[in-house]
């Protein structure tokens, strides 16, 4: 797909605006070890290829590599006709494209991406970006991976339209999410010019590293020396006082979650490349160690009975299978039945912390919950 190759791709848009030097650092790492792609991303490129393909062949012929794919490009497929025969009604110049390169250059370096689907309708651009992803849930509200393809469909249209108002949908079936959100053009165009001086420095590579929470996308989130330094060094940020007072808790849990994460792609990366064959010094791989399973099952059955075990003794309880396990033999709609059905309760986890900045709703504990926490004694603050 024509995004693979832009330096400043619209999907990593968050990662290059937050850190503009990741973009040469990037290409300099793929350049080395590869680009990183993996079954995921795989997975992600064949489930685009077949949802552009179900606009142009007859969807009931089309071969899929398992139900789940199947279910989720028909959903984006009707999702998508839904939309365009409601902007038909009202208009019946309304026109539709599939995987269509929008260029941004007006505003960054070589900037272009894929619009899985654009509609143009009543002086309107409608832009729905599939997103195959499961883990992370993405919302189009101030998306700059979709602000980008807006401006980009700005410009690769507005010669044949009067473009005055710009809609963005995100669908990501796998986490039953739809968002979409709208913008206008002279808002998105002055959006676009205020990014103007951050694409230059990424595209020359002209900026210093700049290490947080967008780290997690960056190809170099292992190797990187600046977010080593980062997470790691936390010595700098130490006081003369023995105990921390409440302000200073928040920076280092920032830095802490970042290191947790830093830790865990580090080691990822290292297995990864390691197997591989790349030798890392100071650093081996360790064989795995063997781990005794039965070799046939009813063999051993029999073999226990002939000892004179009762089956009680030698058998587990009958279980049913996870959660997780069950909504991947339902797929999405057979899981949304089920629910229906009252066979699902839900329990409430744990709370946890998480930096003011997360987007998600503060959570305010019942006084009941308070009461069992002990009152935080902060006379350390300021205090040896
Ligand atoms: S790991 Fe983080 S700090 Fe380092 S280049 Fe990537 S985004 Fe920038």
């Amino acid at each position: 797909m024509p995004e693979e190759h832009a330096l400043l791709s619209a999907s990593a848009a968050k990662r290059w605006m937050s850190c503009p030097a990741s973009a040469r650092i990037e290409e300099l790492l793929r350049g080395q070890f590869g680009d990183g792609e993996n079954k995921y991303s795989q997975e992600g490129t064949t489930a685009h290829e077949l949802a552009a393909r179900s606009f142009v062949e007859d969807i009931s012929k089309m071969l899929f590599p398992n139900e789940e794919m199947k279910e989720c490009v028909i959903a984006y497929h009707d999702y998508v006709m839904q939309i365009y025969q409601d902007c038909l009604a009202k208009d019946q110049f309304t026109s539709k494209f599939h995987e269509v390169k929008l260029n941004y250059s007006k505003y960054i370096p070589d900037g272009f991406g894929t619009g899985d689907t654009v509609i143009i309708s009543l002086g309107k651009i409608i832009i729905i970006d599939f997103k195959y992803g499961a883990g992370v849930e993405v919302s189009a509200v101030e998306n700059h991976q979709m602000k980008l393809y807006g401006l980009g469909g700005i410009d690769t249209y507005d010669f044949m339209y009067d473009i005055t108002d710009v809609e963005l949908h995100i669908f990501q079936p796998r986490m039953s999410n739809i968002s979409s959100w709208g913008i206008t053009r002279p808002q998105l165009e002055e959006w676009g010019n205020s990014i103007k001086e951050v694409g230059i420095k990424a595209f020359t590579g002209d900026a210093e590293c700049n290490p947080g929470e967008h780290c997690q996308f960056c190809l170099a989130r292992g190797l990187c020396r600046a977010r080593a330094n980062y997470v790691l060094d936390l010595q700098k940020d130490q006081k003369d006082f023995q105990v921390l007072n409440l302000e200073e808790i928040a920076p280092i849990y920032e830095k802490a979650l970042q290191a947790e994460s830093y830790i865990k792609q580090l080691k990822a990366w290292c297995l990864e490349k390691m197997m591989s064959g790349v030798k890392i010094p100071g650093l081996k791989l360790k064989a795995p160690r063997l781990t005794s399973a039965y070799s046939d099952q009813e063999a051993v059955e029999q073999y226990l009975r002939s000892k004179g075990y009762a089956d009680a003794v030698i058998h587990k309880p009958r279980e049913l299978i996870t959660l997780t396990e069950l909504k991947k033999l339902l797929k999405t709609a057979g899981y949304r039945e089920f629910e229906a059905a009252g066979l699902v309760v839900k329990t409430e986890g744990n709370v946890s912390v998480v930096l003011a900045s997360d987007p998600v709703p503060e959570y305010e504990p019942k006084e009941a919950i308070l009461a069992e926490f002990e009152p935080v004694n902060n006379n350390a603050k300021g205090g040896k």
